[in-house]
């Protein structure tokens, strides 16, 4: 999934733990893929392109078994969470941080072609259901109503939904092979195409944090204390 999704999942978690920070879990919902940046940078994971770029589809995820297997995303989950939980004495952030991360796994099976393992080392099978590589224009939709239920249960304001809308018509060339776009310029440069993810990761994370803020759900005090605000 696109990032701008994956930060509008933070507004789901949010709106499940009113009383936990956003910032947090922002990063968590992209803790996959910042890893994935890191990891791509410093070539222990591979990415590929064809010699022509057109789509979403003609960009090979081609080794990333540490940022994204099933088994990496959800110990790290867990992990965080007893970690946050047990050691810090924050359940409640534990759990939102926890769920982040793991949301990112999901999300990208539900998109993805299949780039991604059970956990580091065991080559197949590959999971994800596909739809970037057999219908990628039913992934933009999927995304783009996916990003606008988060905003609706959120019930954000009208510049967090306008910047949902936007970010995602923003990606619709990468949809499309017959859509000219940007992508085009990434062919055969997959350090630059990790580059554009890391900004489409940090503009979405900080437009969505900041508009996200000037909504932030009510907590009633009774709320707060059942849900143990300060913990
Ligand atoms: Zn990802």
């Amino acid at each position: 999934m696109f990032a701008i999704d994956h930060a509008a999942t933070a507004l789901l978690v949010k709106r499940r733990y009113p009383t936990v920070p956003i910032a947090p879990v922002l990063i968590a919902v992209q803790a996959m893929e910042l890893a994935w940046v890191v990891l791509n940078y410093l070539g222990v994971e591979r990415t590929t392109t064809g010699p022509v770029v057109r789509s979403v589809a003609d960009i090979q995820l081609a080794y990333m078994p540490y940022s994204h297997s099933v088994v990496t995303a959800a110990s790290a989950g867990v992990v965080t969470w007893l970690i946050l939980e047990l050691g810090f004495g924050r359940p409640l952030l534990g759990r939102a941080v926890g769920l982040g991360i793991v949301s990112h796994l999901v999300l990208d099976l539900l998109t993805h072609a299949r780039d991604i393992v059970l956990w580091p080392g065991l080559a197949s099978p590959r999971l994800g259901l596909g739809l970037y590589d057999a219908a990628p224009l039913a992934a933009f939709v999927l995304e783009m109503v996916y990003g606008i239920v988060c905003w609706r249960v959120y019930r954000g304001g009208r510049g967090l939904l306008a910047l949902i809308v936007l970010a995602n018509l923003a990606n619709l060339s990468f949809f499309s092979p017959a859509i000219p776009g940007p992508e085009s310029f990434l062919a055969g440069r997959p350090p630059l195409l990790v580059t554009l993810i890391l900004v489409q990761i940090v503009v979405t994370l900080v437009l969505v944090g900041g508009l996200a803020r000037r909504t932030t759900p009510a907590v009633s005090p009774a709320v707060g204390r059942v849900a143990g605000i300060g913990a």
